[in-house]
């Protein structure tokens, strides 16, 4: 069975994750995304959080294939060699986003090189998104609901209030 991790920061989730989530768990057997604790980032929510708004989005997700939901600490590399996975996923959006990726790519393999890390470019219309614009507009009170899954949207605000 091919394992395939997907990890970051979700915080929070946005269209442009699902659009990479969907695309990625057509290529393995099952397709973990890791959440990664972070804490040092300061996120806005808890993993614990992060990690619910994940299920609840993916819940309303129709033909899925096996996807699962976990938090992780540590290195990413050995939270993806404890899952059995094949593969690491990641988004490209723009060259800014490569050199970074690139050097992290690398270092992965270094470190296990039984794991290669995978790139999706980003779909045209999602490649402005981030979650930290997310948060920026949100903190406004602005629209984000063509940013962010409509079951989320509620929950974003409220962590502003
Ligand atoms: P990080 O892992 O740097 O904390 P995120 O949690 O925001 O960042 O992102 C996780 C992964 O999803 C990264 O590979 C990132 O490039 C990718 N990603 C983020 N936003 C988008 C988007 N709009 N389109 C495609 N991929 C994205």
């Amino acid at each position: 069975m091919k394992v395939g991790i997907y990890p970051g920061s979700f915080d929070p989730i946005t269209l442009g994750h699902l659009d990479i989530i969907v695309r990625a768990s057509g290529l393995v057997d099952q397709l973990i995304i890791g959440v990664l604790k972070n804490n040092a980032k300061k996120p806005l929510f808890a993993v614990e959080e992060r990690v619910a708004m994940i299920e609840k989005v993916l819940g309303e997700q129709y033909n899925l294939p096996d996807i699962q939901v976990k938090a992780f600490d540590g290195l990413l590399i050995d939270f993806a060699a404890k899952e059995d996975a094949a593969i690491i996923v990641r988004g490209l959006r723009a060259i800014t986003d490569f050199e970074y990726e690139l050097q992290i790519a690398q270092t992965n393999h270094k470190l296990n090189h039984k794991i290669d890390t995978v790139f999706f470019t980003t779909s045209v219309e999602y490649s402005y998104l981030s979650s930290s614009a997310v948060k920026e507009i949100a903190s406004f009170g602005g629209d984000i609901t063509q940013f962010v899954p409509g079951c989320i949207v509620q929950d974003i605000f409220d962590k502003y209030k």
